[in-house]
């Protein structure tokens, strides 16, 4: 037989195990040679409750949509301005996310920042500092404040756009980063101060702060270095969203950005992308509610990254009450990252295009993932700035294209109105009712449900049964 389904030798089919599937075997094994768990780069393999589950339901009859190519739509927003700071000006509710110069090539780099300034929206730097080709292509650039501190430079912060301290990452949050050695080039081990060649865990923590009432003074501290001229984001790991909203916004931070475990990475223990944090379509909720709850909605401002494919998903995030979002992998893959070019390295990776998380080996087939020279000259920075730009311009599309529908001149008045659920799951998460109902799967919602049922059973003359809600 030649179908690809196991068979035992006289046809019957073999049913693998769920619990010893052969994947679990493989991993088993690949570990046992290995002696180590294994690392990967790009994000998880199992798929969480996503904005995949959730549904636009544009004008019909009851609401009056806008003509797509005559009403205008609007999409800028300003982020940041809560302390008076000069704020980031985003011409649509987009940012590229950071990415490490280490992790990633210089060409990538600089790529991303001529798309970020030719659309008008920022981009960020990452562990390793700021690389100047970057600054030069980037109008806005947000420096990040990381725990490593590898590539940290006080000059280097007065020269960014905003700074942004990072807490923690979606794929990993609770854990630091990991640039193996294959990537650590001379340049690189230069700019990171730390030998080449050797594999590099970053901190977890700050050096100079562990808490919430630590992290208070460092936003003062990083204000006081900027004259109090740029707006200083802090970047959490989805967790304990509601606790860590309310802690940063008491510290001081101007954005909350806030990482789903959809987000990508370099290079994590496989373990950690599937089986840590919270997915983002419920880090959203939980963070507009606390922001809600602290009467700071629109004062601090959301950006939400992990796993944003598309305008579409953004329109979601928007529609929940995020600011904006950041894209990370999504802006990879528009650089290059998976396409079906020299295959043939692709094969020698043992993946195929479609396929491929090797970003951890250093040996990216198409330049992005890279600091071998050869391979970086597969990247030639104007082209794949502009198809970065190409697809930024399509997610600004798509974002005015679902508002209009929607009857919205603005994309930032989507509504959760707008949406539905297409699972009990979404509309648990996020309060928003299930297609076909006007219930939302919520706690409250329950509750409120047999109240009423027991009020209208008392109202009929039978008795409410012993114990139930009066
Ligand atoms: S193509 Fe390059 S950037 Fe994309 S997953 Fe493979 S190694 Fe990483």
């Amino acid at each position: 037989m030649s179908d690809g389904i196991p068979r035992g030798r006289d046809g019957h089919v073999l049913n693998p195990l769920w619990v010893w599937s052969p994947e679990t075997i493989e991993d088993i094994q690949s570990k046992a040679e290995l002696g180590r768990y294994t690392n990967r780069g790009l994000g998880m393999t199992k798929r969480p409750p996503h904005f995949e589950d959730l549904t636009f339901v544009p004008c019909t009859l009851s609401r009056v949509p806008l003509e797509g190519y005559r009403e205008a739509c609007a999409t800028s927003i300003e982020i940041g301005g809560r302390h008076g700071a000069k704020p980031v000006r985003l011409s649509t509710p987009v940012t590229i996310a950071g990415m490490s110069y280490g992790a990633l090539s210089r060409n990538a780099k600089q790529a991303l920042g001529m798309a970020a300034t030719r659309v008008g929206i920022s981009t960020t730097t990452g562990d390793g500092g700021m690389l100047d080709l970057e600054r030069e292509a980037s109008d806005q650039l947000v420096y990040q404040v990381l725990p490593s501190r590898y590539g940290f430079n006080p000059h280097h912060l007065r020269m960014a756009n905003a700074a942004e301290i990072v807490v923690g990452q979606g794929a990993k949050p609770g854990t630091g980063g990991v640039l193996l050695g294959a990537k650590v080039s001379p340049i690189i081990a230069e700019a990171r101060t730390l030998p080449p060649g050797v594999d590099q865990r970053s901190p977890v923590r700050h050096p100079d702060f562990v808490g919430p009432d630590d992290m208070q003074i460092k936003i003062e501290e990083l204000r006081e270095a900027t004259d109090g001229q740029i707006p200083i984001y802090v970047k959490i790991g989805a967790c304990r969203v509601p606790d860590d909203v309310k802690l940063a916004c008491k510290a001081g931070a101007d954005v909350i950005v806030i990482d789903g475990m959809e987000g990508g990475t370099g290079a994590s223990p496989d373990s950690l992308m599937n089986h840590t944090g919270i997915p983002t379509m419920a880090a959203t909720v939980e963070a507009v509610a606390a922001l809600r709850e602290m009467k700071l909605e629109g004062v601090v401002n959301l950006i939400v990254s992990g796993g944003i494919r598309n305008g579409v998903d953004a329109a979601k995030a928007l529609a929940l009450g995020a600011d904006a979002v950041s894209i990370g992998t999504a802006a990879m893959i528009a650089l290059n990252c998976n396409r079906p070019i020299y295959v043939e390295d692709y094969e020698k990776l043992g993946t195929v295009p479609g396929a491929c998380h090797h970003c951890h080996t250093g040996l990216c087939p198409v330049g992005i993932t890279t600091q071998d020279e050869d391979l970086i000259a597969r990247l030639p920075s104007d082209e794949a700035a502009d198809r970065v730009e190409g697809f930024l311009n399509s997610m600004t599309q798509e974002l005015q294209m679902f508002a209009r529908a929607c009857g919205k001149n603005a994309v930032h008045d989507l509504e959760p109105e707008d949406l539905r659920s297409m699972t009990i799951e979404a509309s648990a998460i996020t309060g928003i009712p299930l297609v076909g109902t006007t219930f939302a799967f919520r706690p409250e919602s329950f509750a409120q449900a047999v109240a009423e049922a027991m009020a209208a059973a008392t109202a009929n003359g039978h008795k409410a049964p012993q114990g139930a809600p009066q």
